[in-house]
């Protein structure tokens, strides 16, 4: 792939030329030994960078645009649908791309709003695998039958689901379950490593041990988000998941699924860093660098961050940020900084030094290298990518006697342990990965106003361009 990598896109004449470039080449096709040469070579690379304590952006979250079909109650994006001069042009998407390779990026995670609402989503897709990157796409579903030959050529996908279909389309619309329910259908024909995102509410809480059925049989991994509180959520719904008491016994419950061989996606020990927050979640959810002394007896509890140091999101308005929780509107800008510039500007700032975050320990705890991590890490990607070769047959299950501890419940309520009988897949495609991010919720960006949005049907908005 020597000539795409000179390619100089101010040379076409508009985004138009460009996409129908894109359209002449070769398609690439996933298969298992490609999809885990990029997640070997990846660690391969995270090594080099830990050996020598090098820190350049390995991992990348890339916001592709600011539209969104659904609207979901508890989202704090500004995903409105009519907008679309926040988003980058292809042309820019491809100058991103072009240049996190040159400086080192190994993986890619592609969302939105919603990623697969761009009409250059499939050729820009196809374009980065091209160019060597392991690249991980989330979406929520409703355009994955259409796009399927897209999305082909992806190392995972990330499919949003909340709970069982009453409660999941109270919060994520009308019909969002039957439509994750045929995406699934799809990228099972396609073989495709797929994972559950589930963001947790009151009202889902109590569907956690559902998700873990679904994932077990339809052999996905299931991501739980938690929903934290915050004036604009709880004004916003009135329904959340809000007390620190319910929240760490949620993290708790996270861990007895994956303790009892459930595919979740998150080590023990970063469950673990949750469980065992010594702030109340209310009120404190990260530290700083002023706030370390106080908690130097404690640090092995907490999980060395590395945003900002080997991972960055870049939204789809040019902002670079450590991550979603510090989606600060005056982040520095790729339009005015350059990527390397804007990029640059973030390493400096290394206020933030641990959190509470599952998703983002997630992903500090793969960066870190810890030895427990790793071997969770390992066994994890190979059984996904062994996905691209197995035609999984649904529902293979076998039984497992666990013994439950304490379950929660909405509202607020919390059960004794009890003992039961779970009809469980044994643990081959259990654990977490480095091919994933959060679509949990910040509570600390700015929450704009999105009483003016449109409630137009998801299938109306699809004609948006990115
Ligand atoms: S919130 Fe967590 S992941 Fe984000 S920069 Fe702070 S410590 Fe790191």
């Amino acid at each position: 792939m020597t000539a795409l990598s000179n390619i100089d896109w101010t040379k076409f004449q508009d985004d138009r030329e460009i996409v129908a470039y894109l359209k002449t080449l070769p398609r690439y096709r996933n298969s298992f030994l490609k999809s885990a040469w990029r997640r070997a070579l990846f660690f391969l690379h995270l090594l080099y960078c830990r050996t020598f304590n090098v820190d350049k952006p390995l991992f990348i979250v890339l916001v592709t645009n600011n539209n969104c079909n659904l609207n979901c109650t508890y989202c704090y994006g500004e995903y409105g649908t009519k907008t679309t001069e926040k988003n980058y042009s292809t042309r820019k998407f491809l100058e991103i791309i072009d240049e996190l390779k040159g400086l080192g990026t190994q993986l890619l995670t592609l969302h939105g709003g919603e990623a697969l609402l761009r009409k250059d989503f499939g050729d820009v897709l196809n374009y980065a695998k091209l160019r060597g990157f392991y690249v991980s796409v989330n979406t929520n579903g409703y355009l994955v039958p259409r796009k399927l030959e897209e999305l082909r050529c992806a190392d995972t996908v990330v499919l949003s689901l909340d709970g069982k279909e009453e409660n999941n389309d109270r919060y994520r619309g009308e019909g969002c379950y039957g439509k994750v329910m045929k995406a699934l259908d799809a990228l099972e024909t396609i073989k495709m490593p797929t994972v559950l995102s589930a963001t947790l509410t009151d009202d889902t809480i109590d569907d956690m041990d559902f998700l873990a059925d679904l994932a077990v049989k339809r052999h996905l991994r299931i991501q739980y988000s938690i929903l934290y509180n915050s004036d604009y959520l709880a004004k916003k719904t009135g329904r959340q998941l809000s007390t620190d008491e319910i929240i760490r016994k949620t993290t708790q419950k996270v861990k007895d699924l994956r303790t009892a061989g459930f595919p979740v996606y998150y080590s023990e020990n970063v469950l673990d860093a949750a469980i065992n927050w010594p702030e109340r979640f209310e009120e404190k959810r990260e530290y700083t660098l002023a706030d370390l002394p106080k908690y130097e007896h404690r640090k092995k509890d907490f999980i060395r961050c590395y945003h900002g140091r080997l991972k960055y999101q870049i939204d789809a308005d040019g902002r670079v940020i450590r991550c979603w929780a510090l989606n600060k509107a005056d982040a520095p800008n790729i339009h005015d900084l350059g990527l390397k510039g804007a990029l640059d500007a973030v390493h400096e700032d290394n206020f933030c030094q641990h959190c509470t975050y599952l998703a983002n320990n997630e992903h500090n705890a793969l960066l870190d290298l810890t030895p427990r991590s790793v071997a969770h890490i390992a066994r994890i990607q190979l059984a996904d990518a062994l996905k691209f070769l197995v035609k999984p047959t649904r529902g293979a299950t076998v039984q497992r006697e666990i013994i439950s501890s304490p379950t929660v419940q909405s509202p607020h309520a919390y059960t004794a342990p009890s003992r039961k009988v779970m009809t469980i897949k044994p643990l081959a495609a259990c654990g977490s990965g480095p091919v994933r991010d959060n679509c949990g919720v910040s509570v600390q960006g700015e929450h704009p106003d999105r009483s003016k949005r449109e409630r137009a049907d998801p299938e109306q908005r699809e004609h948006l361009d990115r």
